[in-house]
């Protein structure tokens, strides 16, 4: 049995990539597990399998879901999944959380999130990558992405899971982003950052139902008066302000009239893809720091150096130019 077997699970590279590149899920799953993986032998199929599947065709759309936790994301995935499945779609959901290592990224993952939708055969959903980084977790989630798009998945959702730091690095990674909010709760019971809000693509009010429909509409026109108020956006989009009910399912048609609408603006208008070149070259370039950083600290002696120089600074006997300086001679 050589290595190559047994690290993909039990299967071969190839017949791994044939099993992903035919649309099946476990196959899928395991070799998203693969490229996550640290072991030194994993990371060299890693790169192969990528290698293989990476034909880039831009035919799939990828959209990031944000909003503070209890907004409704699952109740609104599942919701929107289940509409784009009985269209014709093949769905994929991957979560993005920061803060999560593996037990509690599985804790959610066996929470009973998306039910119908996890049980829809033209839906994959993947809880959240893990890594010991926020860098390592937006690597993982990329390629991820990579993975689903050769499955011939063509709608893949980015949902954040953490608030605060996972917003801009989902963004860096989607064609749109959209904005998950509540009526009435005061954007800073929200959570949301005016930043948060410059960067979405769609502000969608969630919860329109019952009693806080009224709340909710009233909460549009406010919303749609300070999006009026920031800068344009790049892609020349007019950021839509809706209304949905997760649970009724209403808004969730429109929403996907919305995105269609922003598909073909920025396909005609050329953002698209300008988007995802700028996407490509701004991953190259982390992946670069990354990797000095990873060569620079493995070095055997580095942490003992730091610390000595870290004593020195502390008590005013070295500088700080000085001390770098010693670091990077060799
Ligand atoms: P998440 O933490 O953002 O993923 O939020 P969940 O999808 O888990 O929803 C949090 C709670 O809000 C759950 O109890 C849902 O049933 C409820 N909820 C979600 N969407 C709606 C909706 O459109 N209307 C109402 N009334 N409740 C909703």
């Amino acid at each position: 049995m050589d290595s190559t077997f047994r690290r993909t699970g039990n299967i071969h590279l190839q017949d791994l990539i044939d099993g992903l590149l035919s649309g099946n899920r476990a196959f899928l799953s395991k070799a998203i597990t693969l490229v996550e993986s640290k072991r030194s032998d994993d990371k060299k199929l890693s790169a192969e399998l990528i290698d293989q599947i990476l034909k880039p065709t831009n035919k799939s759309f990828r959209i990031g879901i944000t909003g503070v936790p209890g907004v409704g994301k699952s109740t609104f995935i599942e919701a929107f999944g289940k509409m784009l499945t009985a269209i014709g779609k093949k769905v994929a959901v991957l979560s993005v959380d920061p803060s999560s290592n593996r037990t509690k990224g599985s804790i959610l993952g066996d929470k009973t999130r998306m039910d119908e939708l996890s049980k829809d055969p033209n839906a994959f959903i993947r809880p959240s990558a893990s890594g010991s980084s926020l860098g390592g977790v937006a690597h993982n989630t990329r390629e991820a992405i990579l993975l689903c798009e050769a499955a011939g998945f063509d709608v893949i959702i980015i949902e954040t899971v953490g608030v605060g730091q996972s917003e801009t690095l989902v963004k860096d990674m989607v064609d749109y982003f959209l904005l998950l909010m509540l009526a009435g709760g005061g954007d800073e019971l929200q959570g949301i950052k005016r930043g948060i809000m410059e960067m979405a693509d769609h502000i969608l009010i969630n919860k329109a139902d019952r009693d806080n429909l009224k709340a909710a509409k009233r909460a549009r026109e406010d919303y749609k008066n300070a999006v009026h108020l920031f800068p344009p956006n790049e892609a020349a989009w007019e950021v839509p302000v809706g209304l949905c009910s997760a649970i009724e399912k209403t808004g969730v048609k429109e929403t996907w009239g919305e995105i269609e609408k922003f598909l073909s603006q920025t396909k005609s208008n050329g953002w698209f893809d300008e988007n995802r070149k700028r996407q490509a070259l701004k991953w190259f370039h982390e992946r670069i720091q990354a990797r000095l950083e990873d060569h620079f600290y493995s070095k055997p002696e580095i942490k003992q150096e730091i610390k000595k120089r870290e004593e020195l600074i502390s008590s005013q006997k070295l500088s700080v130019r000085k001390a770098v300086d010693e670091l990077f001679k060799d």
